[in-house]
């Protein structure tokens, strides 16, 4: 096991930049997820990190040595991609003793390994087939397996769940879990699927355009997003973001003003006319009700577009009076609401995110 350090890599393929400033620092053991939208350079700085792409710029280091010139295959880390990859004329146990035998470990000791990996994946039962007679999710596990018997310093894994239905992939998300508090080996993950960064990660590393947006622990970036990139990214269903101006202590939304605290206020400093971005979370809007006490929310007026129940609760996708701002909330499953009715709703102050329009930096 090692720690994995970046520092200031970046990667140019002819005048495109995949990743254009990455630093971080992995410490030995911890299960970190790079995560972030089609294109922003996830896979790229893994695939540097085995030894499989080089960099223009900067530093890798795994433990304390300077890997940058040092070939993939004696990098030390396994690296497992969302298709499988196992070699399809060998057996599951041949498949997972695979890169043992390449070390020319004894048979004995091989044989022990495969057991014990074979037992934490739950495939002991297949151990004698092939990879075409294993379900995706098997072959999966397998290809899991054949990376962690070798006892990497780093494991790699890119969008390993990807191919796999939501019932498997949520199975082998918590499995994955597991088998990293067993063995403990630093892992990164790449994923962009923020529900997979959010349930699996010591630690998120949101990325953009080939930059860092932030790097923190689930919770942290959830609550206190550092952009408005972030904190739209993160969250399912998303966070709604309202267009907003600041006139006379209120922010005016469509005609309406939405008085301001002092609070917000003193962090802004606002001036006339200034827009800003307004964030708040489907979860952090309710049903107006006259019980609540109306100085902690604005009360906000919407038309109902959408109902969606999801079980548990019901996102409802509605619009701002005779607008096209989208503003999606969640209520109980047994609310009677429907399309074109038209509903009060209480956004919680408390909640409440403003972001600048340009830069999108979270100012409050
Ligand atoms: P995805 O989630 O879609 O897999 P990603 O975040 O993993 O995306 P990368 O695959 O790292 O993104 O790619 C980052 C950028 O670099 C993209 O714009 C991509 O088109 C570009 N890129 C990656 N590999 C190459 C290459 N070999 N040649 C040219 N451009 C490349």
């Amino acid at each position: 096991m090692a720690k994995v350090k970046l520092q200031n890599i970046a990667r140019k393929f002819g005048n495109v930049t995949a990743i254009e400033n990455i630093t971080l620092e992995i410490p030995n053991g911890e299960f970190w997820v790079l995560v972030g939208p089609s294109g922003c350079g996830k896979s790229t700085i893994l695939r540097a990190i085995a030894g499989l792409e080089s960099i223009t710029e900067g530093e890798i280091y795994i433990g304390n040595t300077l890997v940058n010139h040092i070939p993939a295959r004696q990098r030390d880390v396994a690296m497992v991609f969302q298709n499988y990859a196992l070699y399809p004329h060998l057996t599951v146990a041949e498949n997972l003793a695979f890169g043992l035998r390449m070390r020319r470990e004894a048979k004995a000791e091989i044989n022990q390994k495969v057991q014990t990996v074979a037992r934490s994946l739950n495939i002991e039962h297949l151990l004698k087939r092939k990879p075409k007679q294993l379900s995706g999710g098997q072959q999966q596990r397998v290809a899991l397996g054949r990376a962690i018997a070798r006892v990497p310093q780093v494991f790699l894994l890119d969008e390993p769940l990807s191919n796999l239905d939501a019932q498997l992939r949520d199975d082998t998300r918590t499995e994955l879990k597991q088998l990293h508090h067993q063995v403990g080996i630093t892992t990164i993950y790449v994923t962009h699927d923020q529900t997979e960064a959010m349930t699996l990660a010591d630690r998120i590393v949101v990325l953009k355009d080939g930059n860092i947006q932030q790097i923190g622990n689930p919770q942290t970036i959830y609550a206190q997003p550092a952009n408005r990139m972030v904190a739209t990214f993160l969250g399912n269903p998303p966070m709604n973001i309202l267009p907003v101006t600041y006139l006379n202590g209120s922010f005016v939304i469509n005609n309406q003003f939405l008085p301001i605290n002092s609070e917000i206020e003193q962090r802004l400093h606002p001036i006339q006319g200034q827009n800003f971005d307004l964030g708040i979370r489907p979860e952090d809007i309710q049903l107006a009700t006259s019980e609540l006490n109306q100085k902690g929310y604005y009360t906000i007026t919407v038309e109902i577009n959408i109902v969606e129940p999801l079980g548990r609760e019901i996102l409802v996708k509605s619009k701002l009076l005779d607008t096209n701002i989208n503003l999606d909330f969640l209520v109980a499953a047994d609310w009677q609401g429907k399309q074109g009715d038209r509903v009060t709703v209480q956004l919680d102050l408390k909640r409440l995110f403003i972001f600048d329009v340009s830069s999108g930096k979270t100012l409050f």
